[in-house]
């Protein structure tokens, strides 16, 4: 099961999935999107606004593989950030993967198999100015999947995070005017000064690139990683 696999990260990560042999879930807000991604991937798409925690239960609980990657950016200072925004950012991704861990949890354990994978971001590990509900929720991710890890040990669970520096997706395509309006720059200068500006390696992650290591962590070489985050960040968080 992909959360948000109608787009971008998630989307790249439900075909990797798929090609490796699994019958994938596709789960986003947007049906057209989520029907289009498991068209192409033979998968099962399912429309349910994840911010609805009583929606949850409508999803499949027998999944081995469980990504948790919905999510969306909001820009804007502290003092200006919109309360109910910064609402919703937890329930989409923090809330949602706890109910999901709770919901699929179970099947695993009883199978004695079963894989995690956690899309944070660099922002779970590190900070950036005007992005408080983002980073707040990315880094009580961590913790959750830290969490998992340690109680599904016993059971042949594993539960990563994956951490992502900038990605070619609609999500940084939206966001280039925001920080471009935020910081006082234009959007040249957002993407070659705020986005690549802590990069060592000066282009941005494509999903694929996030997709291979998700689809590694759930194959046969990867069972004693666990509780871990892999930075996939082009050294910005190595500086
Ligand atoms: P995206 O906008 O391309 O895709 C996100 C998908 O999530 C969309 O299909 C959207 O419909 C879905 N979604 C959003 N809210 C939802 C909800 N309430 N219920 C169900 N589905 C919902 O974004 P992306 O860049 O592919 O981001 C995917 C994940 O990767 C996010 O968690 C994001 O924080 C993380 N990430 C992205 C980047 C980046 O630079 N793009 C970097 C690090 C981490």
């Amino acid at each position: 099961m992909v959360t948000g696999a109608g787009s971008g990260i998630g989307r790249a990560c439900a075909v990797a999935l798929a090609a490796a042999g699994a019958l994938v879930h596709v789960v986003d807000l947007d049906g057209e999107s989520a029907a289009a991604a498991a068209e192409a991937i033979g998968g099962r798409a399912h429309v349910v606004d994840l911010a609805r925690g009583e929606l949850i239960g409508e999803l499949p609980a027998e999944v081995d593989i469980l990504v948790n990657n919905a999510g969306f950016q909001h820009v804007a200072p502290l003092t200006e950030f919109p309360p109910d925004r910064f609402e919703l950012i937890q329930k989409v991704m923090v809330q949602a993967p706890f109910l999901l861990l709770r919901r699929t949890l179970p099947h695993m354990y009883a199978h004695g198999w079963g894989r995690i994978v956690n899309i944070s971001s660099v922002h779970g590990l590190r900070a950036s100015a005007f992005k408080a509900g983002y980073v707040t929720a990315k880094h009580a991710l961590e913790g959750l999947s830290k969490v998992a890890a340690l109680e599904g040990a016993s059971h042949g669970v594993t539960s990563n995070c994956v951490n992502p520096g900038y990605v070619r997706t609609p999500l940084v395509e939206a966001q280039i005017e925001a920080q471009a309006a935020a910081h006082g720059i234009d959007a040249d200068q957002v993407v070659s000064d705020v986005m690549l500006g802590r990069s060592a390696i000066k282009r941005m992650i494509r999903p694929e690139e996030v997709a291979a290591v998700t689809v590694w962590l759930c194959g046969p070489h990867t069972g004693y990683i666990t509780g871990a985050s892999i930075p996939v960040d082009g050294g910005w968080t190595a500086a």
